[in-house]
């Protein structure tokens, strides 16, 4: 379907690739994209500009692991962006790198930083904003750049905080990029991530519908999402015998 996933574990990640373009001070922006964010590029082709112009697409969706065995092209293990965002935070600490906590409601951003600092005193916030602007609005991404952070998330929801990044990366001249999604209401503790069960079990998503039952119409584009594959798995298999 036109996306590209890296190959690797949630460690390789960090160590092989993440990390090596933060020492160097190397721009990078990564998008963890879950089935929904796949279909969403499908509809949408400057979405799928977007995600294709990113430097790593990894996978944050069971679907996504699950459709990659289907097709013959098996992913090692689901990547979560709230993990990957926790490792960074973890990673700025001990290296003495800055970060930018954009989007989410203005009392969520608050908490999300006040519970930063307190998992890790020692972490650099080079600033921080809520996430109700629009998306044109030069002064937020001015006020971001200003910052110097070295690592930049960006909770907006898909697919706004993909086409921030895309839209305003040029005027940085150095910073990892990531959209974060809801990461920071769990940081926050606004929202409750599923048990640890429920993850190993690959059913955070149905954790999270019933919590959140209005993300039903979400889930017919995962479906959607499983259907396609199922087909083009099909037809790869057909033509590879
Ligand atoms: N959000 C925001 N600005 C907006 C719309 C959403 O800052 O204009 C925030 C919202 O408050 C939440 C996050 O973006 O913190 C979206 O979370 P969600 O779990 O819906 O992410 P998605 O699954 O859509 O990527």
């Amino acid at each position: 379907m036109n996306i590209h996933f890296l190959n690797t574990t949630k460690a390789k990640f960090i160590t092989d690739f993440i990390f090596p373009r933060l020492e160097s001070n190397e721009k990078c922006f990564i998008v963890t994209a879950n089935p929904e964010i796949v279909m969403k590029a499908q509809e949408d082709s400057s979405y799928m500009d977007v995600i294709q112009s990113a430097d790593y697409v990894i996978p944050d969706g069971s679907g996504i692991i699950l459709a990659s065995k289907l097709i013959n092209k098996p992913l090692p293990e689901r990547i979560p962006g709230f993990e990957i965002m926790m490792e960074l935070l973890a990673l700025a600490e001990k290296k003495g790198k800055s970060v930018y906590l954009l989007g989410a409601k203005k009392h969520v951003n608050e908490q999300a930083v006040r519970e930063a600092k307190t998992a890790f005193p020692e972490l650099k916030i080079a600033g921080h904003m809520h996430g109700f602007f629009d998306l044109d609005d030069e002064a937020v991404a001015h006020e971001v750049v200003r910052s110097g952070a070295d690592i930049i998330f960006v909770a907006l929801g898909m697919p706004r905080q993909e086409k921030w990044i895309a839209a305003h990366k040029d005027k940085f001249n150095h910073g990892v990029f990531m959209g974060v999604g809801g990461s920071f209401d769990v940081l926050a503790g606004e929202v409750k991530r599923a048990p640890k069960k429920w993850i190993d079990l690959n059913l955070e998503w149905l954790y999270r519908l019933l919590k959140q039952p209005f993300r039903i119409k979400r889930i017919f584009k995962v479906v959607e999402f499983m259907v396609r594959i199922i087909f083009t798995g099909k037809k790869q298999r057909d033509y590879h015998v």
